[in-house]
């Protein structure tokens, strides 16, 4: 049996894992990303993953963006310390096995892909939905990551031309109507006023779908926005790459219903050609693991 190095790094966390070729996990660990020094974290992580084990024969990394895969270097926006640091040569160094990074969105979908609700589709886009909105896409198996591996950005699709000006500089994109934050936005310029219980809620895209599966019409009402636009994305990546399925993970993904229901209706009245209307979207089934998975499929692609 093969083993692989799964390394997933995010803001708030560094995971590793120690994988088989079928997937399955025989060591993990998790530690809290520090604000400086991150490589020595992950340094003492992957130790403390692989001391003892089975060597690994590659290493696959998951990384928050931007990144630049041509050099090999990332900048996530939530770890100001690392601006163009060379992540791939420092594992590969540290390591001295071959190396894959890429987003970690995209390793989402290849994990979901590989081991989770997309198992039996040819080609994927899975989509994070959560602070912002992330994707990726597998096509015939393979990730598209593009020259600088930044393809499956689509929460920056733009699906209004005239729409609200987008953090990112573009106009008119996905993650202005249906990320977390900006599905509460709206609502609370809409008039939403949240049912509190007295708990430590927010007025967040959490208690935001709560109050739609109770019925507050304006909370239906910003799931019902959200989820045309997360539609018009879509059907409009369907028709440029033919994918057969779509995989929604992330913190807003657990709203359920509240999205899917509506998601599906809209996408219904959204896409035209038979191709595109054939697309299936699920629920991830991997959750947090995902983009862990898809590291550890990454890297058995090194080989
Ligand atoms: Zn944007």
């Amino acid at each position: 049996m093969n083993y692989v190095l799964a390394i997933d790094i995010g803001g708030t966390k560094l995971a590793a894992a120690l994988v088989d070729e079928e997937g399955s996990v025989l060591r993990s660990g998790t530690r809290p990303t520090p604000r400086t020094d991150v490589m020595s974290a992950l340094a003492a992580l992957i130790t403390e993953v692989t001391e003892g084990g089975p060597p690994p024969d590659a290493v696959g990394i998951g990384c928050a963006g931007p990144l630049d895969l041509a050099a090999g270097t990332v900048s996530p926006v939530n770890m100001p310390s690392w601006r163009g640091f060379p992540l791939r040569e420092e594992v590969r160094k540290l390591t001295g096995l071959p190396t894959v990074l890429a987003g970690d969105a995209q390793c989402f979908a290849l994990g979901e892909h590989w081991l989770g609700a997309g198992r039996d589709s040819t080609s994927l886009l899975g989509i994070v939905v959560s602070t912002g909105i992330g994707g990726g896409l597998v096509i015939d198996g393979m990730p598209l990551l593009g020259p600088t591996g930044n393809a499956g950005h689509v929460g920056h699709m733009s699906i209004d031309p005239n729409g609200e000006r987008c953090e990112c500089g573009g106009r008119g994109c996905v993650e202005r109507y249906a990320s977390g934050p900006n599905l509460a936005r709206w609502a609370l310029d809409n008039g939403w006023s949240p049912a509190f219980d007295g708990s430590q809620e927010q007025a967040d895209a959490r208690t935001l779908a709560r109050d739609a599966a109770a019925g507050d019409p304006v909370a239906v009402a910003a799931f019902e926005r959200g989820a045309r636009a997360l539609a018009g994305m879509i059907a409009s990546t369907a028709a440029a790459v033919e994918i057969t399925t779509v995989v929604i993970g992330g913190g807003v993904s657990a709203a359920g219903k509240v999205l899917f229901d509506p998601l599906e209706r809209i996408l219904d009245d959204v896409a035209g050609l038979a191709f595109v209307r054939a697309v299936k979207v699920h629920q991830s089934t991997l959750g947090v693991d995902a983009a862990l998975a898809g590291a550890a499929r990454l890297a058995s692609m090194a080989r």
